[in-house]
C-alpha cells in the first residue's frame, strides 16, 4: 500500500498510458485518483466506476491541457474533493507524422501546446501546495524520439525533447522544496498512438528493438508508479528510458 493517503492526478488517463497508470496507482494503494481526460467521457467515466468498485476514491475531470482556464478548473475541483495533490502525473499527448516542410504553423502550435504547454500549466497550478507541503512527486512522459529525434516527426520530437529540458530544470528549482521531478521515455508502446503506424513499420521497430518485443503501457506504468514511490526519494530530474534497449 505504497500510496495510502496519497491523491495523485494523471492527465490523458482515459486510455492508453495514462489509464494503465491509474490502475496500477489503484493497486499500489493510492487514496485517491483524479483521472484526467479530454475527448473520451465515456472511457474516463468507465475507468471511474470500476475504480470505485475497488474502494479508491476516483474522479474523472475534462480538462484540455492546452487551455489555463480548464486546467485551473480541473485542480480546483481536484482539490476541493481531495485536498492537495502530491502526485502529478503529466502523461496527455499527441503524436503526429509529416515531412517537415509539411508541418504547419497550427499542427506546431497543437503539438506544442499539448505536449509542452499542458505540462506548464498542469506544474503551475500543482506547485503552490506542492511547494508549501514540502512533499510532492511529478512525472512527465517524453519518448524515445525527444532523446534521438525521430524523421517526420520533427515538432513531436521537439516537443518530447522540451520535455526534458522542463524535468531537468524544474528539478532543480523544486529540489530544496523536497519536490522531486522525473521523466520517463517510453520506446514503442502498444496503444492507440501506434495502431495508426503501419504494420510493416511497426514490425521494423520491433526488430529494432533489442529486447525483440514492443512494449505495453504496464511497463511504462510500473516505471512511474517507482519513480513517484518512497523507493525513489533520493531521484530527482532523471530521464527513465523504458523501452527495451531501443535507446542505450
Ligand atoms: P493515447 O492512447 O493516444 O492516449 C492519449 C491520451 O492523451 C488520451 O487519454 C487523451 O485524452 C489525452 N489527450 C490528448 N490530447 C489531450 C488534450 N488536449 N487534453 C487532455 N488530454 C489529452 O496515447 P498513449 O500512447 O497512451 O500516450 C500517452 C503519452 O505517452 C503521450 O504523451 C505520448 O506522447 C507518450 N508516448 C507514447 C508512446 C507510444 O508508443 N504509445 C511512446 C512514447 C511516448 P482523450 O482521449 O480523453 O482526449
Amino acid at each position: 500500500m505504497k500510496f495510502k493517503g496519497k491523491t495523485v492526478l494523471i492527465t490523458g488517463a482515459s486510455r492508453g498510458i495514462g489509464r494503465s497508470c491509474a490502475l496500477e496507482f489503484a493497486r499500489q494503494g493510492a487514496s485517491n485518483i483524479v483521472i484526467g481526460y479530454n475527448k473520451s467521457e465515456e472511457q474516463a467515466l468507465e475507468l471511474e466506476a470500476m475504480l470505485r468498485e475497488a474502494g479508491v476514491n476516483a474522479l474523472a475531470l475534462k480538462a484540455d491541457v492546452r487551455s489555463a482556464s480548464e486546467v485551473k478548473l480541473m485542480f480546483r475541483k481536484a482539490q476541493a474533493a481531495f485536498g492537495p495533490v502530491h502526485i502529478l502525473v503529466n502523461n496527455a499527448g499527441i503524436s503526429g507524422f509529416a515531412l517537415f516542410t509539411d508541418i504547419t504553423e497550427e499542427m506546431w502550435d497543437e503539438m506544442m501546446d499539448t505536449n509542452i504547454k499542458g505540462m506548464y500549466l498542469t506544474c503551475k497550478e500543482a506547485l503552490p501546495d506542492m511547494i508549501s507541503e514540502k512533499d510532492g512527486a511529478i512525472v512527465n512522459i517524453s519518448s524515445i524520439w525527444g532523446q534521438v529525434g525521430a524523421s517526420c516527426e520533427v515538432h513531436y520530437s521537439a516537443s518530447k525533447a522540451a520535455v526534458i529540458g522542463l524535468t531537468k530544470a524544474l528539478a532543480k528549482e523544486l529540489g530544496p522544496s523536497n519536490v522531486r521531478v522525473n521523466c520517463v521515455a517510453p520506446g514503442v508502446i502498444q496503444t492507440d498512438m501506434l495502431a495508426v503506424v503501419d504494420p510493416e513499420i511497426q514490425e521494423e521497430l520491433k526488430e529494432e528493438t533489442p529486447l525483440m518485443k514492443l512494449g505495453n503501457p504496464i511497463d511504462i506504468a510500473k516505471s512511474v508508479c517507482f519513480l513517484c514511490s518512497d523507493e525513489a526519494n533520493f531521484i530527482t530530474g532523471q530521464v527513465l528510458g523504458v523501452n527495451g534497449g531501443f535507446v542505450i
